[in-house]
């Protein structure tokens, strides 16, 4: 179970036996309509009454109720399988094991406790596509309909089918030449494994590392690293992209911080084995020039799922 659940002791003499009403009357609940304990205290004036008449009604009352006995474990398990049928109202995925309210009660010695479900990951996957835009993109970006004219189109796209089969922690790396589809096969295989309820974050290289380098002395960085460094798959698009030099007409050379972000974020997933899918302009061999320590892990983590061309695709391709 989830280490970041939430117990909620509610209480109880385990093992006596005690009516539903009489346990929610004693946890502080009420049903609809009246008070438990009024009902209660009712059944127990009732009761006393029959005893003082021996009246045969009397005892068929008494049979009534000993028949509505339950243990406390009993009543909170029924509570818990009341709360758990709930609907609730997220939307994104119809979840059947939380029924859309992204929690799921369960019981732990003798308590009620709430674990966070599974879709509220692949739920906070599908609000940050659509904050940045790739949600369309996964749309229209397909396996199915990443068209193949060329050999080397073809051989692109059986590395991403099976890289997308393998499901291990291998990354997937698109380099080179830009226009040849790796931004298609990139958010292909970002949306499938989406669709398979995993979480994926999205990192437009060019914008958020803007953003971040803007805030790396304030708490927002540290907020905005970890998610980068910890979520379960990231998809880096473009990285290392920077603008043009307005002078020479050519894409400025990554700054410092540029190849310390990179490091930092990719170092740490490096180490902690976790699944990362990257395009860039960069073939692998460009990615080593600018920083060696970053490219070269790039490259032994995507070493069976790389596919990395130089300028001119037909004539020097490069698929490791
Ligand atoms: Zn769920």
């Amino acid at each position: 179970m989830s280490s970041r659940s939430l117990s909620l002791c509610w209480g109880g003499c385990k093992g006596t036996r005690k009516s539903e009403k009489q346990w929610q009357a004693s946890s502080g609940l009420f049903t609809r309509g009246w008070p438990a304990r009024s009902r209660t205290e009712g059944k127990a004036m009732e009761f006393l009454a029959g005893l003082l008449r021996n009246s045969p009604e009397a005892r068929k009352a008494w049979e009534r109720y000993k028949g509505t006995e339950i243990t406390s474990e009993e009543y909170l398990q029924r509570k818990i399988d009341r709360m758990n049928a709930i609907e609730g109202d997220l939307e994104g995925q119809d979840c059947r094991k939380c029924r859309n309210k992204g929690v799921i009660y369960f019981m732990q010695d003798g308590c009620e406790v709430a674990m966070k479900c599974e879709c509220l990951k692949a739920r906070e996957s599908r609000r940050r596509l659509k904050a940045s835009g790739l949600e369309k993109l996964i749309e229209r970006y397909r396996l199915d309909n990443f068209q193949c004219f060329k050999p080397w189109q073809e051989a692109m796209r059986r590395k991403a089918e099976a890289f997308l089969a393998e499901g291990g922690d291998s990354w997937f790396f698109a380099g080179g030449q830009p226009g040849i589809g790796k931004t298609h096969l990139c958010t292909a295989i970002a949306g499938e494994l989406l669709s398979r309820g995993n979480q994926v974050i999205y990192m437009l290289w060019r914008d958020e590392s803007v953003k971040l380098k803007a805030n790396v002395n304030e708490p927002e960085y540290q907020k905005s690293a970890w998610l980068l460094k910890n979520c379960e798959i990231l998809y880096i698009d473009d990285l290392f992209k920077t603008q043009y030099d307005e002078f020479s007409g050519k894409p400025k050379p990554p700054t410092v911080g540029d190849v310390n972000l990179a490091f930092e974020i990719l170092n740490y997933r490096y180490n902690n084995r976790l699944k990362t899918i990257i395009s860039s302009e960069h073939t692998i061999d460009g990615l080593i020039r600018i920083d060696e320590a970053a490219g070269s892990r790039i490259y032994e983590m995507s070493k069976k799922f790389c596919v990395s061309f130089s300028r001119d695709p037909s004539k020097n391709q490069r698929m490791v």
